[in-house]
């Protein structure tokens, strides 16, 4: 054993301190247990900090449901706003591809967004309750998430709402008066739009999510930044290797977000994650005419939320290679389009990349590792960790603890993969 191993074995060991792994490491010291939550960066530097910060109720029908394949087509030239992919990454992971548009067949749509509901619902009381707790209560917006159509595309607006409605979450339809009057400081460039009334957003995730894990060191659990090099058997519980040195552990938590794979293949696990690439960037707002909420223009393909330090522009879906270079013409084609709705100054910073983690269900890994006792998968929380990952961790804490998670866990389990 080096001599820079921690002389005792802690109860849990927690990977990654996105929101995932902050709110597994917040559940487990809440049931009394010794955390150490490790990260190569401070909290949230990573996904967890770049994302729309949109807490969102609706969100449970998944990206590859029964519409996908007829907008297909429409993607191919990779000039569409929503998607761009890269031809030698989809042949390479042909298998991902076949996996991810065979969960578009219609059958396969209820059971996921029960499972999704369930896992959101749980998530967003937590957040509500833990916001608060964590003294970051002026951070959250209760007023909803607004998708707008240019196009008279009421039809497809009665069917989303209807469709929410099945799960019990509601929302309202608007006509271009009544956007006008819930967003008066935009260009009224939105014919139908539907408002997601039990959404919420935040004015920066990384901050919340950072306010997140300061409660946990609150509650006395530890945080530790180090390069995680490997996870190893060892005895009764887990050697976690670092740079320098290394962590023993009962219990680990993989919540590595889209870098969880990596460390997991040497353990005999193959995790089939893909990574839909994002970008944001940030704008100077005019405060004579801020928003109010964040916005989905949904034939523009792009999200605009008010943010801290300005008007945050985040981009649709990338699929290639986790680390390939960036690209920022997706962005950059829908920067003009946003500026045609909001009035907003020069860019503060630069552009910023992140990658969704996505499974081929398009539903995250909540669970014990299939074939190791005492480690955990919570991974893979795709376009909703934000909103999900309070009810992952818990789920994960009530699961060593062998006590109920708060939402049926059964369809995230690892094992339908691994
Ligand atoms: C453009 C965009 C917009 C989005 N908008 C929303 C939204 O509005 N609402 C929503 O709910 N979700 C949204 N998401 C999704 C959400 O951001 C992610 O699902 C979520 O942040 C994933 O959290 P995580 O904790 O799993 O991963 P991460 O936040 O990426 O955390 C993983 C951590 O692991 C650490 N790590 C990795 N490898 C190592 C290592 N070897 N050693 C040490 N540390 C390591 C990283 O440093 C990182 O901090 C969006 C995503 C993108 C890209």
């Amino acid at each position: 054993m080096s001599d820079k191993v921690a002389g005792k074995q802690v109860d849990v060991v927690v990977l990654g301190a996105g929101i995932v792994g902050v709110s597994a490491a917040f559940a487990a010291r809440q049931r009394g247990l010794s955390v150490v939550l490790l990260d190569r960066r401070e909290p949230s530097s990573e996904t967890s900090y770049g994302n729309a910060g949109i807490l969102s109720s609706g969100s449970i029908m998944p990206l590859n449901k029964p519409s996908l394949l007829s907008a297909l087509p429409s993607y191919l030239t990779n000039r569409h706003a929503a998607l761009r992919w890269d031809p030698a990454w989809a042949i390479r992971n042909i298998d991902w591809v076949a996996r991810f548009l065979a969960n578009t067949a219609p059958s396969r749509l209820k059971p996921r967004a029960t499972a999704l509901q369930g896992l959101i619902g749980a998530s967003l009381k937590l957040h509500r309750e833990w916001i608060v707790k964590a003294d970051a209560a002026q951070r959250i917006r209760e007023t909803g998430w607004l998708k707008a159509w240019r196009s008279d595309a009421i039809a497809a607006a009665r069917e989303e709402q209807a469709f929410l409605a099945d799960y019990g979450i509601e929302s309202r339809l608007l006509d271009r008066q009544a956007i006008s009057a819930l967003e008066p400081n935009i260009v009224p460039v939105y014919k139908v739009g539907l408002l997601h009334t039990q959404t919420a957003s935040v004015d920066s995730p990384g901050a919340v999510v950072k306010a997140y894990a300061r409660m946990f060191a609150g509650a006395g659990g530890e945080i530790r930044q180090s390069d995680i090099k490997a996870i190893v058997p060892d005895g009764e519980g887990w050697r976690v290797g670092l740079a320098d040195g290394a962590i023993l552990a009962r219990h680990v938590v993989v919540a590595l977000g889209p870098w969880s794979p990596d460390l997991l293949r040497p353990l005999g696990y193959r995790v089939p994650m893909a990574f839909e690439r994002g970008y944001h960037r940030e704008f100077k707002p005019n405060p004579a005419r801020s928003l109010q909420r964040p916005i989905h223009d949904a034939e523009g393909s792009f999200l605009m939320t008010p943010m801290e330090q300005g008007i945050r522009v985040t981009s649709g879906v990338e699929l290639t290679a986790r680390d390939a270079p960036s690209s920022f013409a997706q962005l950059d084609a829908v920067v003009p389009a946003a500026r045609s709705v909001v009035e907003f100054g020069e860019a503060v910073g630069d552009p910023w990349r992140g990658a969704r983690p996505t499974l081929p269900d398009s539903l995250p890994m909540i669970g014990p590792a299939p074939r190791h006792s005492g480690l955990w998968f919570a991974f893979g929380n795709q376009h909703i960790g934000l909103t999900t990952g309070p009810a992952t961790g818990v789920a994960i804490a009530a699961m060593i603890t062998g006590t109920q998670p708060p939402f049926d866990a059964a369809p995230f389990s690892p094992g339908r993969y691994l």
